[in-house]
């Protein structure tokens, strides 16, 4: 079977105020069932946008897209009308967000919201709602379900809530999950609990989850593949252990190196390169990466490196000299020894 959401070419702009911000330029991402990919990027390479876009979450206007598709289960999402579009984002992809109080209402408690999302999307009488409901927070580690699932989401602790709205997402049984820094707010301990939660739901249900985050250690620990966005595109995708064994593009190179630590970056924002991600509104010509990167030659300002496959195949980077980059990379097992 093919991927469960494909993507391709994918562009997005901003016109704002006289401005034209290229905030995705031609993105390719897709996911399989069964599979997570973590979508990595420093703030502002354009990985919330990218699924926005595809959801028709956009606020249009200013955002537009203007190029590509985003086929999921075999019918292109930019061909549907935005009524039909929301309707089958609503009932086959959950979404988790960084901040759980934005997904969730305070006037209604947490059983009625839960059932809502039964009734709506599975047509389920307020009975089995419920009874569903109770089945699903007790199955993503609410404790004392009988009495809290009619507390208000304020009665829950932050790391209680995200597991609330994991539970909201998964209720509708989506085939894909999509979730935007779900951790991010969260507390060491609680994260690790919260993505062992996200894995385990993943496998159990053979979901697809798209994991957007700005840590790699969170990618590291969740994903099957791993795609690096920088400006608004992807510069390397691949197989999880390829990518952070050897990285063929200094972009991600740079993000390997900076990490002191593992436990240690879990909580940093990706600004471990000297300088700063483009302005969108004046992406450098060339490699968009090349006013920051160790590497660059002349070739570099003037000609974009295309994605394409490097190496044994099993990953794809954009930079002119990745090949070299592998060539010279001491093996995973060096750095380590
Ligand atoms: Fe660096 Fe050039 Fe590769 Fe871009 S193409 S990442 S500037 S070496
Ligand atoms: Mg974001």
């Amino acid at each position: 079977s093919g991927p469960l959401l494909q993507v391709q070419g994918l562009e997005v702009e901003f016109r704002t105020g006289g401005r034209v911000v290229h905030a995705v330029n031609g993105i390719d991402i897709d996911v399989r069932r069964g599979e997570t990919v973590a979508v990595l990027g420093e703030s502002g390479s354009g990985k919330s946008i990218t699924f926005e876009a595809i959801l028709g979450t956009l606020d249009s206007p200013p955002g537009h897209v203007t190029g590509g598709r985003a086929e999921f289960e075999g019918q292109n999402l930019f061909d549907l009308s935005p009524r039909r579009r929301r309707a089958i984002c609503g009932d086959r992809i959950g979404m988790i967000f960084q901040d759980p109080l934005s997904a969730l209402n305070p006037v209604y408690t947490v059983g009625w919201q839960m059932a809502e999302m039964y009734r709506v999307h599975r047509h389920l009488g307020r009975a089995e709602a419920r009874r569903q409901s109770m089945d699903m927070l007790a199955r993503v580690g609410i404790p004392d379900v009988q009495r809290r699932i009619d507390n208000y989401p304020h009665e829950f602790s932050g790391g209680m809530r995200q597991r609330l709205v994991i539970a909201m997402a998964l209720a509708v049984d989506p085939a894909l999950v999509i979730a935007d820094e779900p951790t991010t707010a969260l507390d060491v301990t609680v994260e690790a609990q919260i993505l062992a939660l996200l894995r385990d739901l993943q496998r159990e249900r053979g979901m697809g989850l798209i994991l957007i985050t700005h840590s790699m250690a969170v990618a590291a620990e969740i994903a099957d593949r791993i795609c690096v966005m920088y400006a608004g595109q992807v510069v390397e995708r691949g197989d999880v252990r390829t990518l952070f064994g050897s990285p063929a593009h200094p972009y991600t190179a740079g993000l390997l190196h900076s990490l002191p630590g593992v436990a240690a970056a879990r909580h940093r924002r990706l600004t471990p390169i000297p300088g700063q991600p483009p302005d969108l509104a004046h992406i450098p010509p060339g490699c968009p990466f090349h006013p920051r990167c160790p590497r660059a030659e002349a070739r570099c300002r003037a000609e974009p490196p295309a994605l394409r496959p490097v190496g044994d195949g099993q990953r794809e980077a954009a930079c002119h000299f990745a090949e070299e980059l592998l060539a010279a990379a001491p093996t995973a097992q060096q750095d380590e020894g």
